[in-house]
């Protein structure tokens, strides 16, 4: 009799007494960033914040997390996968490490061009490949778009990154796009014989040897030259004064990269990925997405971070996304026939 009266206690206790399993556990988010900025972690902080959502991230090169994600297979713990190259993105689908997302709220926020068709990926910053140049040595009539970067006039002038860099790659796919194959193979060719140095260096780098006189002209991302222009630290400051840039056209506007994110192929919290990508086209996503990099935001109405409005307007190629990725590793052959190292 007593042990039966036992076991019913413990059947009782454990009615009552079963855990309940934490509000903060009900939702945890893994993110596999490729952009290594420490700002970023103020926006895991706000989703956090606004959702009750767990926020765990790894951030390393874009080739390190493919890797890890290769290796890891069908238990990798990676939700959510963000790259700052539409290049890196296809990558990562091409390796059928993304899945298909639909949603409303990312449709209707981001413009088709800047996203797949399918949904693996969506952009949600934008970032325009410029020219910068020196205006003692070269006038901005001279610099039409990026062709001119391949004028014999330009003998010695030219500065630039490597051409395994993903924003060399993408800008290449998109000559080809424009272009075709023999002028985009050509163009590269020209512009290796204009070459000051060989490649070195990231596109800071780029803009500080136009201002040590090195070379006078280069192409980078637009937001580094803005974090330069408006640096606190006067000596970078003053280098990017002693330049000026153009938004160039490939034949129909600038070209225009994406950082981006998709959800991974086995995301253990797909809710909480799509979510988080949701997140990021809110107002406040966008703002500490785009406000510390300097990036335009994707989403209209989104006020402009700090620095860019003293830009000047331009119009953005309207190429889709997913050709860039397409045409990746037919830019690497090209570059490496030119001999751009
Ligand atoms: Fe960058």
């Amino acid at each position: 009799m007593r042990f039966v009266v036992s076991i019913m206690m413990i059947m009782v206790l454990a009615a009552c007494g079963a855990p309940e399993v934490p509000k903060a556990e009900a939702g945890r988010l893994n993110i596999y960033t490729a952009r290594q900025y420490n700002s970023d972690q103020e926006i895991y902080k706000a989703f956090e914040e606004e959702t009750g959502i767990r926020v765990r991230f790894r951030d390393t090169s874009a080739p390190q997390l493919l890797e890890n994600m290769k290796t890891e297979g069908a238990s990798s713990p990676a939700d959510v996968v963000i790259a700052p190259d539409v290049g890196s993105l296809w990558k990562f689908q091409e390796a059928g490490l993304l899945q298909p997302v639909t949603s409303d709220i990312l449709e209707a926020a981001i413009p088709e061009t800047f996203r797949d068709p399918e949904g693996h990926w969506f952009g949600l910053a934008r970032r325009a490949r410029i020219i910068v140049y020196d205006p003692e040595r070269l006038n901005a009539d001279d610099i039409p778009g990026y062709g001119a970067l391949a004028d014999e006039s330009l003998k010695d002038e030219v500065c630039m990154r490597s051409s395994s860099n993903i924003y060399n790659l993408s800008l290449m796919a998109e000559l080809i796009e424009r272009w075709g194959e023999d002028d985009a193979a050509n163009w590269a060719k020209s512009v290796r014989d204009n070459f000051a140095r060989e490649p070195q260096g990231g596109d800071t780098v780029q803009i500080q040897s136009i201002g040590a006189g090195e070379c006078s002209i280069a192409i980078v991302n637009h937001y580094y030259w803005v974090r330069m222009i408006t640096s606190n630290a006067d000596d970078q400051r003053a280098l990017a004064e002693d330049t000026a840039i153009i938004f160039p056209s490939v034949g129909a506007g600038t070209h225009v990269n994406i950082t981006g994110a998709g959800v991974a192929a086995n995301a253990p919290n797909r809710d909480a990925a799509i979510a988080f990508l949701e997140f990021l086209t809110s107002e406040r996503g966008q703002t500490l997405l785009t406000g510390p990099t300097k990036e335009f935001p994707m989403v209209d109405g989104v006020p402009l971070p700090e620095g860019l409005e003293n830009l000047p307007d331009f119009i953005a190629s309207d190429v889709p996304m997913r050709k860039l990725g397409e045409n990746q590793s037919l830019a690497q052959t090209l570059y490496d026939k030119a001999g751009w190292k």
